[in-house]
């Protein structure tokens, strides 16, 4: 199955975290919290549309001013979400600099912060000197984005200050039966990217499609898909290892393709853990396995266990792999 999107960390477990996806046939990525990311060239960060940002500690948002330089000149929006007081992070970093020659910019920064139920919206458009706009809010259900290829997903959990999971939820997946669309004489070409949006879209009935001169309705061309379970990437860092939250996250993360998880402290380090309001290792691994995931990708390391980085992978995958 050739996958709709690449997620990757974009640093090792003991830099900032920040996770990159790339959505590939669209010259466009998301980001998933915005640590340190000079490791992205300027071609990748200008293909950033979206930014879901956990919390506004340093580690996770000291990329804000780096992502924004290098879209600064860009007429495509860029989008950032986050929890509660990420409109005033917003607000305070672009208040750091003097903004009196950017007016025929085109760039708009969209804010959305989520705060229990309710999503609040504030713009920032170059134009007026990203001077803050405020607008309605609207009612938060769980789903923050959708897309037709995608969703995305946000659940608030607890770090001692509110922190956002998110997940990336892919509706289904269509791959092209090749021997199918040999069978009938047709050319691989541009069509099949509309045929794919118009199942996506949902329009089965009434789209018609030209194929080389020739008419065909949705109906006739379904063979030629083959639909299979969407990918699932998700993302949780910084929480406190209580209960909630890791019944929570279990019910979040379920099914996930790849699920990318702080390991932040050894188990023989747990009541740090809860003093830091960090993950263990092994409660990590544990979530993993309770929520059925594919792949386990550990990120977000304290700097403590350099020595011994071994240690913490092997905790993780014991209790995910269940080994003794
Ligand atoms: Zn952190
Ligand atoms: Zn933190």
């Amino acid at each position: 199955m050739k996958p709709s999107f690449l997620a990757g960390a974009v640093n090792g477990p003991f830099e900032d975290p920040c996770i990159y996806i790339r959505i590939i046939r669209e010259n466009r990525a998301l980001l998933f919290d915005a640590g340190d990311i000079g490791k992205l060239s300027q071609g990748s960060l200008l293909k950033i549309t979206d930014v879901f940002i956990s919390h506004t500690h340093i580690d996770h948002f000291i990329g804000f001013d780096m992502l924004l330089r290098a879209v600064l000149r860009r007429d495509v929006p860029l989008k950032i979400f986050g929890p509660s007081n990420i409109i005033s992070c917003v607000e305070g970093k672009l208040s750091g600099y003097t903004w009196n020659l950017i007016k025929d910019y085109p760039l708009k920064i969209e804010v959305f912060e989520i705060q229990g139920p309710l999503i609040s919206h504030a713009s920032f458009h170059a134009g007026h000197s990203f001077q803050r706009i405020d607008h309605p809010g609207r009612e938060f259900n769980g789903i923050l984005l959708e897309d037709p290829l995608f969703t995305i997903k946000g659940v608030e959990l607890r770090h001692d200050i509110p922190v956002m999971a998110y997940a990336l939820e892919e509706a289904f997946h269509i791959n092209i039966n090749k021997a199918a669309l040999n069978e009938r004489g047709l050319p691989v070409g541009p069509w099949l990217s509309v045929f794919k949006k118009s199942i996506r879209e949902g329009g089965l009935d009434s789209a018609v499609l030209e194929i080389s001169g020739k008419s065909y309705g949705m109906a006739e061309l379904m063979p030629i898909a083959h639909i299979t379970r969407g990918q699932k990437v998700s993302y949780v860092t910084d929480i406190s290892p209580d209960a909630e939250n890791v019944g929570k996250v279990e019910k979040f993360v379920s099914g996930s393709d790849q699920f990318f998880c702080e390991a932040y402290f050894l188990e023989k380090d747990k009541d740090r853990a809860y003093e830091r309001h960090h993950l263990t290792a092994a409660l990590a691994g544990r979530i993993a396995r309770e929520a059925g995931v594919g792949n386990l990708e550990l990120i977000h390391f304290s700097p403590k266990y350099t020595h011994c980085m071994d240690e913490i992978y092997s905790e993780a995958m014991r209790e995910f792999k269940q080994v003794s």
